[in-house]
Formats: C-alpha cells, structure tokens, sequence
C-alpha cells in the first residue's frame, strides 16, 4: 500500500501534459487543454485532450480516459504502483510502501513472485545461447530455415527464440550455478522433480524455444515444438514420437487462458491499427510478425476465452479471427463467439483454405494475398449462422437441426440492438432460404424454426418479444441538467455563486448526486481559492457518469467562468419550463412506448439489412 497522500503529492508535482508529450508528441494546446493524435487508437484527426487544470486525458474517438497514472499504466503496462514509484522518481517525492502486516505479507510474496519471473528470464538467456552455440542446434537452425525464420532477425529476438539442448540437465546444471533454486524452477515449470531419485531434470530437451511474456513485457512461459532427430542419435525418449509442441504448465506469474501470445511484442502495433489478427499456433504469429504483420496475437492452444479478449479489448475494439476452413476452425470461432461478445470486441473471421495454417500462407502465397484474406473477412455472426444453416443441414437428423436451429435464435435473442438484430434476422432468412426445407419463404428462418421444432416437439425459449423489448425513452430534461452538470465540472467555483445556488433544487436524481460529490471534492486552498480533486470525484462516480465526467474533466467545453454560469442560467430557464410540461409529457410517452416505438425501430432495421443485403449482392432473393 502506498498512503494517499504521497499519491496525491505524485500527482500534485507531475506535469500530465509533460507525461503525455512523451508518447503524444503531436499535443498542442488549445484554450484551457491540449489536444492531439490518440496513442490509443489510429486516427488522422486530433481527438485526444489533455486538461492540466484536472490532470486528466480524454480521447473522443476511443473512450480511453484518465489520470498520468493510467496513462502509464495503458502506455507502458505498469501496475499502479510501479506508475506512482516511476513518478515519484521524476518528481523527487519519495515513494515508501507502508509496512503493515498486511503489507509485508505482499511484500513476500512480491518478492516471490520476483523471484519466478527471474528465472524465467535466466531461463530465456540460456535458451538463446544454446541456439547460438550448442554442438546439437542444428535440427533447430534447420527448422527456422525451413520457416525462412532468420535466427538473427529482430522477430527472433522479440520472441527470444532459443534452443533448449538435449540431455536431461542442461538448464538445471546452468539454474544451479546462476543461484536459481530448483524448487522455484520447478514451480515455474522449467524443471521436473525425479520419480524415483532425488534431483531434478529439464522439462524441455531438443526443441525449439519461444518465451510466452505477459502484458508487461515480462516471460512467464515457454513453448517448445519438437525438432527432428539428432543425426546418428537414435535413443529418444522411450522410441516415442514426442508431442508437437509442449508449453509451461500454469503456474503463480502463468494462467493460460489470460495470457495472449505475441500481445508484448505486437502491441504498439495492434494500439495504432486499432485491431488485432487471433491466429490458432504459436509459429503463425512469430511467422507474421516477421513478414512485418505484427498485430497479431495467438491464443496459447486453448479457445479464446473471455479473459484473453478483454485483454485484448485493452489495446484494441476489432479483432479478426483468422482460422482454418476446416471443423476445427469452425469450433474454434463458435467457441470463440461468446468470449468477444462478454468483452466488448468486434469479432470478424477470415478463412485461409482447408489444411493450411497462415503461416505456411505467407510463406507460400506471400503477405499481401494473406492481408486480402483478412480483409476478405465476414462478421462472425453471419458466419455462425452460415455454419449452422449450411447445405448439411437438410441431412443433419431431427434433433441436430433442432440443435442448430435452437442456436441461431440465441444469437438472434442475445443482440440487444434492435437494428444489428434486425439485420442478423435477415441473414438468418437469407441462409435459411437456400434450404430445400423452406425455399422461398417470405421469414424463412421462422418458417424452417416452426417445421423443424413443431416436428422435434421440442420447446426453445425465445428471445425477448417485441412488445418487451422496448426503447427507453430519454426523461425530459435530462439535456438541460446534463448541460448545467457539464457546465458546473468545467468551473466548480460556479457553486460558490449565489445566484447559482439558487437554481440547485432544480437538478434531481443522478444530476443532484453529481453536484453533490463535486461540491464535496471542491476545497478552499491556502489563499482562498479553489481546488477540485477529480481523482476523488471520479471514484465516487458510476462508470457511465465517470465516462461523461472524465471526458468533459479532459476537454471542459467553456473556456471562461462566465461563459459556464450564462450556460447553467440558461438551460436552469429551460428546465423550469420543462417541468411545468413535464406530466403531460410523461403521460404521453408512456403511451407511445406500448404502441409505436418497436414497430419504427423494425422498420430501420429493415431499411438498413435490405441495403446491407444489397451491397453484398444479395438483393432480390
Ligand atoms: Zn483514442
């Protein structure tokens, strides 16, 4: 724990804009804040604000919002702590860790945890040099040849490309003399305790290394992929084929299912394309990377699970899953399906022809064919629905179409936005009509359900009914107490006003709460003036509010105090005519909700799919 005041003196002291000019070189400033190109995300046009009045940044285009430590923590990867130490050092405040007892227990285990990854890092230097010495690297020399890899390229580098050598205690004798314990080696993996002897043997022999790292950069496991034989060595283990690839089990600093493959070494890159390439093997992303594709990351031999892609979801709201055509692929993206959707990202696929993996892709048909598959690529609910509804389906038994069927309408059910849900159902009546089962039916995809479900006898629960699923609709002034809140956050002094406190009872609910908390945040400093703590403020927020305040917080939208009381006048003149209003509205509103609402929204999303349809060329069917 670091005390609240020291990180409160960090910020004090720390010059976000000078922070920030070190990654954003473009800020310049305008009025009141500085604004510039986003670190977080592509785009031509400046949307980036810096407020050094409120120590925040706000990127109009992507959301990203903070303060100098989150900036950190997103730019460089740091814990909170790591980003408060750092700046401590350029500021000159001393950063103590408070040692309560709670505290020196994680400082053990820190210094544990230290421990794991130093010898992973030990670990990674001896792999690298047995590929640079070792009498055995040739099969391995041979391998990255063969995947026109050059040892010596940069790629290699990133992904610390080693050779862990034959024998059985090669790294355990090497461990051993750097003062690595065994049994710290042996919870990271590197190491296997002897079944019937004291001691310890090496988990990986005669293969190909790369380092597994995590978000910072740091290696918290290897993969290694077989090579073929020693020449004139015939006594491999047992005479046994050895399995393809063998990765680190988990251990304290390793969750396989958190971690993505090549996430380090493509992440400026995945942060600047705003999307990001998931690949099946280990060998494709370093494969890609060094073809100059480097946002591409890999998933470590499991399906893409919801951590992996709201880790992902940090760097980047696009990603396209690149799989082979084959049912392994189509597993892999149904899988993969309900993983995206839980963190937010937008999942496409792109599929490479059956029995080829991308790596084996570019090195045959080059980079540009593989960017054209990529671009080639189709949203992965669409491609869901193909797969469900495909020519298979007519000869598929009752129960697997029941199956199929019952799948299609989650995912119809699952989309909350009437008009991607619109335009969902209308792909599932196209796929649905080239069906023998329902040719030609004006809601194919109703009719084939109906046939196939009333024939199973089977029940499925479908999604929401219209009639539920209605539009909220926006409270009558919310614009006008929004503006005044926006207004007051801009210049917080504002509540100091009298003719300002006097319009306060007109703000209710939330808007009241917000005015509250910044009333709360707002101190008299020494010589009477005012300070308002954001970071105090925001912690108190709702993340919706958050968002909205951080933003506004970032780039106020008046550049004068008067300026901001004549805004809060004016929209406090509109709310009171509103409420005069306000009843009869209400009432109104709710009648329209049980009758009109639902039935405008289906129609744009009607408009919207037969103009989708027809720029795919699927009009007229
Ligand atoms: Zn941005």
């Amino acid at each position: 724990m670091i005390a609240k005041d020291t990180i409160a003196l960090v910020r004090d002291r720390t010059d976000i804009v000078a922070v920030v000019s070190e990654s954003v070189p473009s800020l310049k400033k305008q009025g009141r804040r500085f604004v510039g190109l986003c670190p977080f995300h592509k785009e031509k046009t400046p949307s980036f604000h810096v407020n050094p009045d409120s120590g925040l940044y706000h990127c109009f285009g992507c959301k990203e919002s903070g303060d100098v430590f989150t900036f950190l923590e997103r730019i460089e990867g740091y814990t909170f702590a790591e980003a408060v130490r750092f700046l401590g050092e350029r500021a000159n405040v001393p950063v103590h860790v408070e040692h309560t007892a709670a505290s020196s227990d994680a400082d053990r285990q820190r210094r544990e945890r230290e421990a794991l990854y130093g010898a992973m890092q030990v670990a990674a230097a001896f792999y690298e040099a047995q590929l640079r010495d070792h009498p055995s690297r040739g099969s391995a020399l041979d391998e990255l040849a063969r995947r026109k890899l050059d040892p010596a390229s940069e790629t290699a580098a990133a992904f610390r490309v080693g050779y862990a050598p034959p024998g059985w205690d090669g790294l355990a004798t090497y461990l051993r003399r750097q003062g690595v314990s065994p049994a710290v080696a042996e919870s990271v993996g590197l190491l296997v305790p002897r079944a019937n002897a004291t001691g310890y043997y090496d988990r990986f022999r005669h293969r190909l290394m790369f380092a597994v790292c995590d978000a910072q950069g740091r290696v918290v496991a290897f993969s290694g992929r077989a090579l073929g034989p020693i020449p004139g060595d015939d006594a491999r283990d047992g005479g046994r084929e050895p399995p393809k690839y063998i990765n680190s089990p988990e251990s304290p600093i390793y969750t396989k299912g958190a971690t993505l493959f090549g996430l380090w070494q493509g992440r400026h890159d995945i942060r600047h394309e705003a999307h990001a390439i998931l690949v099946e093997g280990n060998f494709d992303v370093v494969s890609l990377h060094a073809r100059g594709l480097r946002h591409v990351v890999g998933s470590l031999g499991t399906a893409f699970t919801a951590d992996q892609a709201r880790l992902l979801r940090r760097f980047a709201a696009d990603v396209t899953l690149l799989f082979d055509g084959d049912a392994a692929g189509r597993k892999a993206a149904r899988a993969a399906e309900a993983s995206c959707d839980a963190a937010g990202l937008d999942a496409k696929v792109a599929l490479l022809p059956d029995g080829t993996d991308p790596d084996a892709f570019v090195r045959e048909k080059g980079r540009d064919a593989l960017d054209h598959v990529v671009r080639q690529a189709r949203g992965l609910l669409e491609y869901l629905i193909d797969v469900e509804l495909d020519e298979s389906f007519s000869a598929a038994d009752l129960r697997e179409r029941a199956a199929r069927i019952e799948r299609v309408a989650a995912m119809l059910a699952k989309q909350t936005d009437p008009v991607v849900r619109g335009m969902l159902k209308a792909y599932a009546d196209y796929a649905a009509s080239r069906l023998d089962l329902v040719r030609s039916a004006p809601n194919a995809f109703g009719a084939l359900e109906r046939k196939v479900l009333s024939t199973a006898r089977a029940r499925v629960e479908l999604g929401p009914r219209p009639s539920e699923a209605r539009v909220r609709p926006r409270r009558p002034g919310q614009e006008e107490r929004k503006a005044i809140v926006g207004a007051l956050l801009d210049f917080p002094a504002l509540l100091n006003d009298s003719e300002i406190k006097g319009i306060l009872d007109l703000l209710e609910g939330e808007s009241a709460r917000i005015v509250a908390a910044i009333r709360q945040c707002t101190r008299a400093g020494a010589r009477g003036e005012m300070t308002f703590d954001s970071a105090e403020f925001l912690a108190q927020m709702a993340p919706p509010i958050q968002a909205f305040a951080s933003a506004r917080l970032a780039a106020p939208a008046h550049e004068t105090i008067d300026e901001a009381r004549s805004t809060v006048m004016a929209n406090a003149r509109k709310l009171r005519e509103t409420n005069v209003a306000l009843e009869a509205r209400e009432a109104a509103m709710d009648q329209r909700r049980h009758a009109g609402d639902w039935d405008a929204e289906v129609e744009r999303a009607k408009h919207i799919a037969t103009l989708v349809r027809e720029r795919n060329g699927l009009g007229g069917r």
